[in-house]
Parts: structure tokens; C-alpha cells; sequence
């Protein structure tokens, strides 16, 4: 299937050459000239990569990218922001307020294409890793779900981001210090008998023998390992 490049572009000439030369490599664009109301056109095609014009007329990119950094559609889709002004400032605020990359105009049509390929390969990767599979287990970040085998599993939130972290962190051994500052982090009122609580509710879940668990074991005297397992 296609890849959907969205192109914010005013300039009508440039934005048909952007056009022109993404379909030609097999993309499928659409050029949006950045009135109001692009963020809901965005919104409902669903680009896979976005490329922003900064000066736009009824508003300007980096108000754009900071709403669409807002929005649960679009918040992750990667934005290359086109732009006349190379001066550093312009540069530092696009890439502050949430876009992946710049593109100072004129650039080459070849140079583009290698761009957008280069960020959708990135994205396909970072795409892999929000599913981490250990053993019988797979959990997936964007919907937060869990499953042992096929099933799913019900776990609170801080149940999920310690299984979270033991299935990314399999095989080593942690101390209760050490998984409070890495799962609990800043939160307060939090002692390493809470980690014991939540290693046990945990265990309840994913051990078919919660005393003599199988994955989620004790390393005596010093904390917690997740075992690789099968
Ligand atoms: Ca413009």
C-alpha cells in the first residue's frame, strides 16, 4: 500500500512539483495549501508523513505542528518543515515544538524523496518497537494491552509498566530500589514493600503457580528477575 504524504504548501508551483515527483516514487500525495481547517483535512487522510510549509497565509507551520503534536490522530506522524528562512532560530524553534526535520528551499526533488524515505523508514522502525514480544508474552504500547499466549491480560496501570519493564529488561536481575526509580519514578510515598505488593499481584496474573513462579522470579536477597523463559 501507498504511503500517504501530506504537503502544506501555499505556493501552488512548488507544491505541484512536490506533488509531481512524490506520486512519480510511488507515493500517494495530497496537497493542502494550509487555509484553516488543514488540521481537520490532516485529521481525516491520515497522512504518514507530513511536510509543512512555514509560511503559510492564514496561519504559520509551527502554530500547525504544535496542534498537530496535539492530536491523538496525528500526534506521532513525522513533520518535515519547508522553509525560505534559513536563519538558526527558525530551525531551532521547528524542531522545539515537536517537527522531525527542515528543508531549507530550493531543494532538490532527489534530495526530498530522500528525506521522506528516510523518516518512513524510521517510523516503520520505531513502529516494530512498540511491540516487544518475550517468550509467550506480547505487549503492545499503543493500545497498552498485554497477552500471555492469546490471552489478554487485565492489568492496572502500574501492573502494566512493571511487566512493561521486565519484558524489555529480561534476563537481569533488579533490586526493589532500582525497579521504584525505574517504574515508580518521582512519585512519592512509594517504599520497596510496594514493589514486593505489586510483584506479587503481578505474579497472580501471569504465573499459573504465583508461589513457585516460573517468569517472574526472586533473585534471594537482592530483588527480581524476568526469565526469558521457552
Ligand atoms: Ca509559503
Amino acid at each position: 500500500m501507498a504511503r500517504k504524504v501530506a504537503i502544506v504548501e501555499d505556493e501552488a508551483e512548488l507544491a505541484s512539483l512536490l506533488d509531481y515527483n512524490l506520486t512519480r516514487n510511488g507515493y500517494q500525495a495530497c496537497v493542502l495549501p494550509g487555509a484553516k481547517g488543514t488540521l481537520r483535512e490532516l485529521e481525516s487522510w491520515k497522512p504518514d508523513l507530513i511536510l509543512l510549509d512555514v509560511m503559510l497565509p492564514e496561519s504559520d507551520g509551527f502554530e500547525l505542528c504544535r496542534q498537530i503534536r496535539q492530536s491523538a490522530v496525528l500526534a506521532r506522524t513525522p513533520v518535515v518543515f519547508l522553509t525560505a528562512r534559513s536563519d538558526e532560530v527558525d530551525r531551532v524553534l521547528g524542531l522545539e515544538i515537536g517537527g522531525d526535520d527542515y528543508m531549507t528551499k530550493p531543494f532538490s526533488p532527489r534530495e526530498l524523496i530522500a528525506r521522506v524515505k528516510a523518516h518512513l523508514r524510521r517510523e516503520e522502525r520505531e513502529e516494530e518497537s512498540l511491540q516487544v514480544g518475550v517468550g509467550p508474552f506480547r505487549l503492545d504500547r499503543t493500545s497498552r494491552r498485554v497477552f500471555l499466549r492469546e490471552r489478554e491480560l487485565e492489568l492496572t496501570s502500574t501492573e502494566f509498566k512493571l511487566l512493561e519493564f521486565f519484558l524489555t529488561h529480561a534476563g537481569r536481575a533488579y533490586s526493589r530500589d532500582q525497579l521504584l526509580g525505574e517504574v515508580w519514578g518521582e512519585q512519592r510515598f512509594v517504599t520497596p514493600r510496594t514493589v514486593d505488593v505489586h510483584i506479587r499481584r503481578l505474579r497472580e496474573h501471569i504465573e499459573e503457580e504465583p508461589d513457585n513462579p516460573r517468569y517472574l522470579t526472586t533473585v534471594r536477597g537482592f530483588g527480581y528477575r524476568f526469565e526469558e523463559g521457552e
